[in-house]
């Protein structure tokens, strides 16, 4: 078995000609686009319309291509300048034809309501409805065409400007711990050691070092809340959260519902850091002991192994499952070595429903990134199911995007539980688990929290670093409880968070989709293979529905609370499991 990719089917190499001549047409198409359409968009007829979108879609497509290509060769090998130029070169060419055809969303948007009504009732746009809608439903909030170009300049240098200093500043970080000098993700790998000193003395080095440049991340989170407040004030946007709302396709009222449930369960998570700290012998745990190893790591599992595993599951929930998962060894869509200069981290990505997709990992044999194959693959086999959909309707929102791919590690999980004899190593198992769901639904509910309050309260004026280190200790606290201590340098915890620079209100997705999945979990064990088909039409549908619609189909209400309560009966059924191995 070939632990690399074969990227031929999409081109020969960076140097391809054929790399030129997509580009060039994509230029050449976009300029027939515009020619046609620009400035006529709001005439168009149903059928005009129809056809302006798929033109639309197979130019975005064609212009895609070649920098999903130059992307692909660049993660599995950061090192490799031909691929740095590729791209380079395509993203210049991309932004290029993006800017040129960026009239089409305008025009639409600009139609008058009883004109678009008439148009997206027509037959021919069924089809286009969704899409049509998520265009649309930003029209209330948007600007005049010459205001819109100012606010996007003045990003450039303004918003721009802070999230660039604070990607340099915490990329350039060193921290001393012992004698060692360490870069930051070295530094928090050291919360997985053994040794309880070890983890405690690096957190809070790595903490210190933050605390040192306080003032930049206190000033730059205050600025970026300050920017997104006066732009929804010129947008007249109510909520601060709302746009982040609209992207994830959810009603505000499901996600309050959502977090409200959570919060009632972190009592949950109480019960597991009690277990955890009978497990490792204290009387209390310390939020450097979450992650610590309960025993020692088993032994390595060849990829090979790992391949039957991860397929032996997949098949055993459902033969199409596992055949459109094996595919990615047999045609070598898939790059598991490790190697110097290739990118870290794991991903699928996919250019288009119609090829197919790529998952690159770093394989080392942990069981850690077993579940990580698993994971890239139900991505893979998610964008696979939905090779019917339109391109601009197949992939999902935030809110779905992580179903199968989480749902693939809980099948996983299972399978291996449910043939593991030893005691010591299904404790393993289980733990590994629960910690990863805590951190998930338990962990992401309290980032947004402090997110939400720290925005509230900017309405009022600047937060010191005191103020914000006050709500990070006050929201940790209540998930906490009396069942961990937080070391005193965690009030620097808030600054480090890049999701709060990066892409603001974006934790909650992450509590969405894992009780989204445990939930789906729960009616699979309760009814067997019946729900798979159902299962599989949802990912089929892609991004073709807004979740409320999609998962309607499966008579699941996402507002009720009962439906949240599912998920949380999953996570007491594994802590009850757990509990179990320790008579
Ligand atoms: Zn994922």
């Amino acid at each position: 078995m070939s632990a690399t990719w074969d990227l031929s089917s999409l081109y020969h190499g960076p140097d391809d000609a054929r790399l030129d001549t997509a580009l060039a047409a994509a230029k050449v198409a976009a300029a027939s686009f515009v020619e046609t359409h620009r400035g006529r968009v709001g005439a168009l007829d149903a059928g005009g319309l129809a056809a302006a979108i798929t033109a639309y879609e197979d130019l975005e497509e064609t212009a895609r291509r070649p920098g999903f290509y130059a992307h692909l060769l660049f993660a599995a090998d950061t090192q490799n300048d031909a691929a740095r130029r590729l791209v380079d070169r395509t993203r210049e060419a991309a932004l290029g034809i993006a800017n040129a055809i960026a009239f089409f969303e305008i025009e639409l948007k600009a139609m008058p309501d009883d004109v678009f009504e008439r148009l997206a009732r027509d037959a021919v746009l069924a089809e286009r409805r969704h899409w049509l809608g998520l265009v649309r439903r930003r029209r209330p909030f948007t600007l005049s065409e010459a205001e819109e170009r100012i606010v996007n300049q003045k990003n450039v240098t303004g918003r721009g400007a802070l999230v660039q200093l604070f990607d340099e500043l915490s990329g350039s970080l060193r921290f001393r711990v012992d004698d060692r000098e360490l870069g930051g993700e070295e530094t928090l790998s050291l919360l997985y050691e053994p040794d309880r000193e070890l983890r405690e003395r690096g957190f809070t080095a790595f903490l210190d070092g933050y605390a040192a440049h306080g003032i930049v991340w206190t000033s730059v989170l205050n600025g970026l809340m300050q920017d997104h407040r006066l732009e929804c004030d010129l947008r007249r946007v109510p909520d601060p959260v709302l746009p982040t709302h609209l992207d994830n396709e959810v009603r505000p009222e499901t996600v309050d519902a959502m977090m409200t449930a959570t919060e009632c369960h972190y009592e949950l998570a109480q019960r597991y850091f009690r277990l955890k700290a009978r497990l490792l012998d204290l009387p209390v745990l310390k939020n450097t002991d979450l992650y610590a190893p309960i025993a020692e790591p088993p032994a390595k599992i060849p990829l090979d192994e790992a391949r039957t595993l991860v397929l032996d599951a997949f098949y055993a929930f459902d033969a199409g499952f596992g055949a459109l998962a094996q595919d990615f060894f047999d045609q070598r869509w898939i790059d598991a070595e490790v190697r110097p200069g290739k990118r870290l981290g794991a991903f699928c990505a996919s250019v288009s429903p119609r090829s197919n997709p790529w998952v690159l990992l770093s394989y080392t044999g942990t069981s850690r990134d077993v579940a990580t194959l698993a994971h890239e693959l139900g991505h893979g086999v998610h964008d696979r199911l939905a090779s019917g959909r339109r391109p601009l309707d197949h992939l999902p929102p935030l809110t779905l995007a992580e179903t199968a791919s989480v749902f693939a590690e809980m099948t996983l999980t299972r399978t291996l539980l449910d043939r593991e004899p030893r005691r010591d190593v299904r404790r393993g198992l289980l733990c590994a688990k629960i910690e990863d769901t805590i951190a998930t639904v338990f962990r992401q509910n309290v980032l947004t929290r402090f997110e939400m309050a720290a925005h509230a309260r900017r309405a009022a004026g600047p937060l010191t670093a005191d103020e914000l280190g006050e709500l990070w200790w006050s929201e940790n606290a209540k998930l906490y409880g009396d069942a961990v201590e937080m070391v005193p340098a965690y009030r620097w915890g808030w600054s480090y968070i890049p999701h709060f620079i990066h892409s603001r209100f974006y934790c909650y997705a992450y509590v969405f989709g894992e009780l989204l999945v445990l939930a789906l979990y729960q009616r699979y064990r309760e009814e067997g293979a019946a729900f798979v088909p159902h299962y599989l039409e949802l990912l089929a549908a892609g991004g073709s529905e807004a979740p409320d619609v999609l998962l309607g189909r499966l008579g699941i209400a996402i507002d009720d609370a009962a439906f949240w309560e599912r998920g949380f009966a999953v996570l007491e059924d594994l802590l009850a499991e757990l509990e179990a191995t320790l008579d």
